[in-house]
């Protein structure tokens, strides 16, 4: 089956002061199957973090149909919500949170049974469980990114995204990072992430779609796709 089912996906951001409004989606379908490592490829402004931020719940799409799990996110929204996870690409946390308290938070919003939680496993997956008690402001730009990662897995969701994740990261958090999505996805996690980096989407993604100036232009095995490159 497919994780996420999108049909006719249209986004237009309304104008800015002297610019006339928007059209970032212009009509995308796309279906990303379950158990993928699945990439958005694309340059910037090309419409993938306004994909994803549909996905979250974070931008209101103009028209067209989403589904997350089955759900269909007007119609079920709760349960579309719950079934993802995502990663932002800002670094926005709260600086006097800790991890352990920033993950009882989120754990919070997303009514996670405390019976259910398991802030210590998250923090070991990524390599914080040493700085559990540290505030978020004395975290490197690295360990920051790593929490952020940590808070998209608090709700157990069937669907983790991740927005850019290696933008700008050094080598070893890079691996680290990617470890972690193969890991996540050999335990039966379905990962989408957005890059521009074609090394990135070749070394970690079955699959691939390319977004183009709010389009899909192509969508295929990685092989099959990299390949005719
Ligand atoms: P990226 O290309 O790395 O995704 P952008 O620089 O396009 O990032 O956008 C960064 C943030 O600024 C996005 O979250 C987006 O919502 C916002 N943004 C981008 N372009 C505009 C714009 N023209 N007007 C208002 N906000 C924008
Ligand atoms: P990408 O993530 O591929 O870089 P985005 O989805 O961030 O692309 O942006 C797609 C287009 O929409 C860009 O032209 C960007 O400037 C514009 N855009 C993004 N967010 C906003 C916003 N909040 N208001 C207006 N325009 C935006």
């Amino acid at each position: 089956g497919n994780a996420i089912e999108i049909e006719g996906l249209r986004k237009t951001y309304a104008g800015q002061k002297g610019a006339g409004p928007k059209e970032a989606l212009k009509g995308i379908d796309l279906a990303i199957p379950q158990g993928s490592v699945f990439g958005l490829l694309g340059p910037n402004g090309a419409g993938k973090s306004t994909l994803i931020n549909i996905l979250a719940g974070l931008v209101v799409k103009t028209a067209g149909t989403v589904r997350i799990w089955g759900f269909d996110q007007d119609v079920n929204p709760r349960q579309s919500r719950a079934a993802i996870g995502v990663m932002p690409q800002e670094l926005n946390l709260d600086p006097f949170f800790t991890p352990r308290a920033a993950l009882e938070v989120q754990a919070g919003l997303y009514g996670v049974p405390k019976s259910q939680r398991r802030s210590d496993e998250i923090l070991e997956l990524v390599g914080l469980l040493d700085k559990a008690e540290s505030y978020a402001r004395t975290l490197s730009g690295g360990m920051r990114r790593r929490l952020l990662l940590a808070k998209a897995l608090v709700h157990n969701p069937h669907i983790l995204v991740l927005d850019e994740p290696t933008a700008g990261v050094d080598i070893e958090l890079r691996q680290m990072l990617w470890e972690n999505v193969r890991k996540l996805n050999q335990q039966g996690m379905t990962i989408i992430l957005t890059t521009h980096y074609l090394e990135e989407a070749e070394e970690m993604c079955d699959e691939i779609a390319i977004i183009n100036n709010g389009e899909k232009v192509a969508q295929d095995s990685t092989a099959n796709l990299l390949g005719r490159i």
